[in-house]
């Protein structure tokens, strides 16, 4: 709040939202047999512990999460189930979306089949031996075990002692604990507009971030992006017509901002223009999605003559992610600004997830894009709710 006033941003406040608390113990992982060895090994959010002396137990390992899934109820009674699928690394991040039950519903899935505790290889791309933590979720029914993920050498160690037809025997010390009343806070700044106050364009990333880094790129790089593109914004000689309100989600990593956004401004929901979330570090936009009408659109075509000096390309396609904060508000435009993700899940929720890991340079570009997709969003004549709710055309 101090920066967004010292930037000279309006309406500078906070919306205090009540979350449950988590906090990280101590975590180790040991091989006991046939080959002792230390393993890495992070709680993922979320986690119950184990008891403070640990568990004990036979490894059962899973090359896929499939194959975990194809296990009846029982197979796993007083076993650690491991899964060791490896995450592809892709640019837009789908390889992420498509292995992120492996660490949600994971733990739910192994207690299902009888499992004491549950460790999946981290999403992770890179072959750093650190772990990368992030939430997971228990099912109502389902027994509480604990959860973590390894590194994925680690992992992939265990891999190589299970395909010499070994038994694994390992012990898991997990010992996060919970609070049940805890509370974070989303952090509101704007730019009012010229002529239609009334009107937002929101943008924003969010505040939170996990504990073993410092959330550098996950996500201080998006704060500082949005942060700066509406105060170039400001800066300039001639402001948009509509109100640009940068938001600073206090609760992304638990899935906990976007119901309490939306909620809190559900009166003015509707007066919500379109709304970008910047959630994927600090690389430059290099493709900004529309739905087929936007890019169409004076608006498309002046925003992709600009953002091609960049460059970033606009593309009329369905926004494939809005960002998580985003998700509860109700038939508010969305559009995707996507960085490139090529490395990102190599740093992504680990300790390595620190300032150095972030280039002024990649950010100027980042920002520049950001400053014409919400300058041109703020100012345009089109009415994004207005077409989006019009019949389809094309395909
Ligand atoms: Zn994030």
């Amino acid at each position: 709040m101090a920066k967004l006033k010292a930037l000279g941003f309006s309406n500078v406040h906070s919306e205090r939202f009540p979350v449950p608390g988590w906090t990280r113990g101590q975590e180790t992982a040991e091989v006991i047999s046939p080959f002792p060895q230390r393993l890495i090994v992070t709680a993922l959010g979320g986690s119950v512990a184990t008891p403070a002396s640990g568990i004990e137990a036979e490894v059962v390992l899973f090359p896929t999460y499939d194959a975990m899934l194809a296990q009846p109820v029982g197979a796993l009674s007083g076993k650690i189930a491991v899964v060791t699928q490896p995450m592809p690394r892709t640019q837009d991040g789908s390889g992420y979306g498509a292995n992120y039950m492996i660490r949600g519903q994971g733990a739910t899935e192994a207690a299902k089949r009888g499992a004491v505790a549950y460790l999946l290889r981290s999403l992770a791309t890179g072959d750093r031996r650190d772990a990368h933590t992030g939430t997971m979720h228990y099912a109502e029914g389902t027994p509480k075990i604990p959860a973590g993920a390894l590194s994925a050498p680690d992992a992939e160690q265990l891999d190589r002692i299970a395909a010499r037809g070994k038994q694994i025997r390992l012990k898991l010390v997990l010992t996060p604990t919970i609070r049940p009343n805890a509370t974070a806070e989303t952090v509101i700044g704007e730019i009012p507009g010229r002529e239609k106050p009334e009107e937002i364009v929101l943008i924003g990333g969010h505040l939170d971030s996990w504990d073993l880094g410092t959330g550098a790129i996950d996500d201080g790089a998006g704060v500082a992006i949005t942060t700066a593109a509406a105060k170039l914004i400001a800066d300039q000689p001639v402001r948009p017509r509509r109100t640009l309100r940068v938001a600073l989600f206090g609760a992304e990593e638990i899935g906990k901002a976007a119901d309490a956004y939306a909620s809190t401004h559900l009166a003015e929901q509707d007066r919500h223009i379109i709304a970008a979330e910047c959630d994927f570090g600090g690389e430059p936009v290099y493709r900004i999605e529309l739905p087929e009408k936007f890019a169409a659109s004076p608006f498309g075509r002046a925003l992709a003559s600009v953002v091609s000096r960049v460059p970033t390309t606009v593309v009329a396609t369905p926004v494939q992610d809005g960002g998580a904060d985003l998700e509860s508000l109700k038939g508010v435009p969305l559009a995707g600004l996507a960085q490139d993700g090529t490395h990102y899940f190599d740093l992504h929720h680990t300790v390595d997830d620190t300032l150095d890991k972030v280039s002024a340079q990649s950010l100027d570009k980042a920002v520049a894009t950001w400053v014409a997709f919400a300058y041109l969003a703020a100012d345009t004549d089109v009415d994004f709710r207005a077409i989006s709710k019009g019949p389809p055309t094309g395909k």
